[in-house]
């Protein structure tokens, strides 16, 4: 096996796990071969944690990808035809004997601009910064010290267009920097991190977030006491009655308590956080937006909920966050875990947005983009 090869599996493997640092299938890591020619990619839809040697990856000719971005008057303006047309020219470029022909990350533009080795995560540290108001200020000061200080990227549609948004910030770093940025703050999205070896990748991205999550301090609520088994069934008994009145058939209602379930519960304004809209764009895509806050245990009153909620966001919610008892998510099974780590996420985060000047949700225009086009191609 190549070494690159080696190289993204352990980079994808070791920091894929870590649920503090991506979520579902978020996320995606690159590595390029020495001669500058090739580039191995996570695949699409896959979670990194699950690459392996069979799996998870392609390899690319960087060459046609860097083309789109020169050439970018030969793509196509309107988002859909756009999009499609970008992952037909990522398909082409694929150079490698895998059989299970995935789609590359549709990120591929954005590593393809960066050092040997890219790492492109969904902190759950990292991300108040990128989803608030005040975020790239106090980015700004907590990395001034910085050699090479992060570059803030303004939002735009996940993978193609936000390479374009890179691609035309990078000359401008450039000449003030004599380098490459290493640390790219992608604003309502993640964080990416790009050096010339495996271990100075995975060192600077334990280092930023370090950083990050020494700035938000710790959480000081006393976490609350574990539901008892007869509330947990009374809860679900209600959901599932407010979901489906004519006993007709819905998926799976799991239920969830762990530590930061329990210490989310125990914060006095865990109500507004659920109502707070997408920040970032695999909020959408993995999870349906935040859970729907129950403090009742009552069918009638959850039915009133969920139709003030569909009212607000146009959606069905998918996850009940029920007072003194816990999260419950209505799912297939396959989808009940990452949706649980999805929610779970965007709730710590959002509680450390008031001290970043207040949330910065994404736009309706943002929200259009991943509901048409992101949900079906993932990073
Ligand atoms: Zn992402």
């Amino acid at each position: 096996m190549q070494q690159e090869l080696k190289d993204i599996i352990a980079i994808s493997r070791t920091l894929g796990a870590d649920t503090n640092l991506t979520q579902g299938g978020g996320g995606n890591t690159s590595v390029k071969t020495d001669d500058g020619e090739f580039m191995y990619l996570k695949a699409s839809g896959s979670a990194l944690k699950n690459m392996s040697s069979r799996k998870g990856w392609r390899r690319l000719r960087i060459a046609p990808i860097l083309a789109t971005l020169k050439n970018s008057t030969a793509i196509k303006k309107d988002m859909v035809f756009r999009e499609r047309q970008i992952a037909q020219l990522l398909k082409k470029a694929c150079y490698d004997n895998t059989t299970a022909n995935a789609q590359p990350s549709i990120e591929a533009q954005m590593h393809a601009l960066l050092r040997q080795y890219t790492i492109h995560l969904h902190p759950v540290a990292a991300s108040p910064y990128v989803c608030s108001r005040q975020g790239k200020v106090v980015i700004e000061k907590l990395f001034a010290r910085e050699k090479l200080p992060p570059l803030w990227v303004p939002c735009a549609d996940t993978g193609y267009m936000t390479a374009r948004k890179i691609a035309r910030l990078l000359p401008g770093y450039r000449r003030e920097h004599n380098a490459l940025p290493k640390i790219l703050f992608l604003q309502k999205h993640g964080i990416v991190i790009n050096t010339d070896t495996a271990s100075s990748a995975i060192a600077l991205t334990r280092r930023v977030i370090k950083t990050c999550q020494r700035h938000l301090g710790p959480l000081k609520v006393k976490p609350i006491s574990a539901p008892t088994a007869g509330d947990v069934t009374a809860a679900r008994k209600a959901i599932r009655q407010a979901l489906a009145p004519n006993k007709t058939k819905i998926p799976t209602i799991k239920h969830y308590f762990d530590k930061d379930i329990a210490r989310l519960l125990a914060q006095p304004d865990i109500a507004k956080w659920c109502k707070i809209p997408p920040l970032v764009p695999h909020e959408i895509s993995y999870s349906g937006g935040m859970p729907l806050w129950i403090d009742e245990i009552d069918p009638q009153h959850i039915t009133r909920k969920i139709y003030q909620s569909l009212k607000r966001t146009g959606k069905q919610p998918v996850s009940f966050l029920v007072k003194d008892i816990g999260l419950f998510v209505v799912a297939p099974a396959a989808k009940s875990r990452t949706i649980k780590d999805v929610v779970t996420a965007g709730l710590v985060i959002r509680q450390h947005l008031d001290q970043l000047g207040g949330p910065d949700p994404m736009t309706k225009r943002q929200q259009l983009f991943t509901n048409t086009v992101y949900a079906y191609s993932h990073s």
